[in-house]
């Protein structure tokens, strides 16, 4: 995987382990180029999923619009 920082190619997993939950996998990563030290998450993707809107049309399901749409509902209460 890229380093962010510096965009060299070469990097190494200096450690996995599981989150919590068992869900994704947490790597601890390091720039050969910059030193620099980074996390990525490994996670599982299913098939993507749709939304079928009451239009009738099918848009993809995007998890940051219900994130919004639950903090406004909360803000009105
Ligand atoms: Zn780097």
């Amino acid at each position: 995987m890229r380093c962010p920082f510096c965009a060299n190619e070469d990097t190494q997993v200096k450690d996995s382990r599981p989150t919590e939950d068992n869900s994704a996998i947490r790597r601890r990563r390091s720039c050969s180029g910059c030193g620099a030290r980074f996390t990525t998450f490994e996670r599982v993707q299913l098939r993507e999923l749709t939304v079928l809107k009451t239009s009738g049309k099918k848009v993809p399901f995007e998890r940051i619009k219900l994130c919004l749409l639950y903090t406004s509902d909360a803000a009105d209460e």
